[in-house]
């Protein structure tokens, strides 16, 4: 007698009588309902362009200029320095998953990860090694790439591809916004340029003797989407009263990305003079214990020392005013996981040190 057979006679009437069934189970209580009463918050009604020409002090109305900038963001700024290539894909991000066919470009490009912590030399040694162990002309060899080749497509499949601003010698100031026509430095009063190169060509010649680089998080979050793993983002936000508060106002929406960035010195070389300060991008939607794992920190920028920045803004702003523009025209992104195009239209800012 199988198991089926025997839980049937079971289940049966004995002697043929069918028996009354038991009353079924008291359907369970309904959830207590609480309403939350509401006021949503609305953002103070005043003209910013007028707050910023009354402001009198120049510390104060160096920020207001930073602010009115950032207010006023679009992606073809002049601040922003997006070239027609960078501009072409955060409006048309590639569609599809990477995929890497070429050998030459596949071994290019692990050798190059696998090397990051020795020197550009090491990368040359190992390619020329690879051109001589494979000497075919249409195998490997052909298509192994340069230290730049490689770095450049890189940076194309990863969004992380700097744009560079002038900034001081001495890390007092970033040439942005107020400061982007001046030829010395407004704290320090040392010259930005590089003074031979200026004597010679009679003033007409104008190099940076110092740069800093910023790296738009667009890209590399249409990167992040691209790769069907990194897109599984789930809401894992904190619930304090700043997301939820947001969230009642409706500045945040679902499907929004939230982002944090963080800023902090770091001394590169532990016996070389070789400070500078680092600001990077958190992915707030990750659960926690994601949200500093290496694939996920996103690089915002680098502010070269060793002295200290005296005028954060100036150099931070680049960053801020991308967003910005973002959040003002949208974010197009290809997601992976859902093989749909989607536009963010909020990415949300919160800002942590
Ligand atoms: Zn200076």
């Amino acid at each position: 007698m199988d198991s089926k057979r025997a839980l049937k006679l079971q289940a049966g009437p004995p002697g043929g009588r069918a028996e009354p069934s038991p009353p079924p189970n008291p359907p369970p209580n309904p959830p207590i309902r609480q309403r939350i009463l509401y006021n949503q918050r609305r953002p103070p009604p005043f003209d910013l362009e007028a707050l910023v020409q009354a402001t009198v002090l120049s510390k104060l109305r160096e920020a207001m200029d930073y602010v009115l900038l950032v207010k006023n963001a679009v992606l073809e700024d002049l601040i922003a320095q997006l070239d027609n290539n960078m501009l072409g894909r955060i409006r048309n991000p590639p569609q599809g998953p990477l995929q890497i066919d070429s050998p030459g470009i596949h071994h290019s490009i692990t050798t190059y990860l696998a090397l990051e912590h020795a020197s550009q030399e090491a990368y040359k040694h190992v390619i020329h090694s690879t051109r001589q162990s494979y000497p075919t002309p249409d195998r490997v060899d052909n298509e192994l790439l340069s230290f730049k080749v490689v770095e450049k497509l890189i940076a194309s499949y990863t969004g992380i591809d700097p744009i560079w601003h002038d900034m001081c010698p001495d890390s007092c100031v970033g040439f942005t916004g107020p400061f982007k026509d001046l030829d010395d430095c407004p704290t320090c009063n040392k010259s930005q340029w590089n003074e031979a190169k200026l004597h010679v060509s009679n003033g007409c010649i104008k190099v940076s003797l110092k740069k800093f680089p910023t790296i738009p998080l667009g890209p590399q979050l249409q990167a992040l989407y691209r790769d069907p793993k990194s897109a599984q983002f789930i809401d894992n936000i904190t619930m304090g009263w700043d997301y939820l508060g947001m969230v009642l106002d409706s500045n945040i929406k679902e499907n929004d990305i939230m982002v944090m960035a963080s800023l902090d010195g770091a001394q590169l070389y532990e016996d070389k003079d070789s400070n500078c300060w680092i600001y990077v991008w958190i992915i707030v939607n990750l659960s926690p214990d994601k949200w500093y794992r290496k694939v996920h920190v996103l690089p915002g920028g680098f502010i070269p020392g060793p002295n200290k920045p005296k005028n954060l803004d100036s150099f931070l702003v680049v960053g801020i005013h991308h967003l910005a523009a973002l959040q003002k025209e949208g974010l197009k992104v290809w997601n992976a996981s859902q093989n749909e195009v989607f536009l963010f239209s909020d990415p949300t800012f919160t800002s942590s040190s």
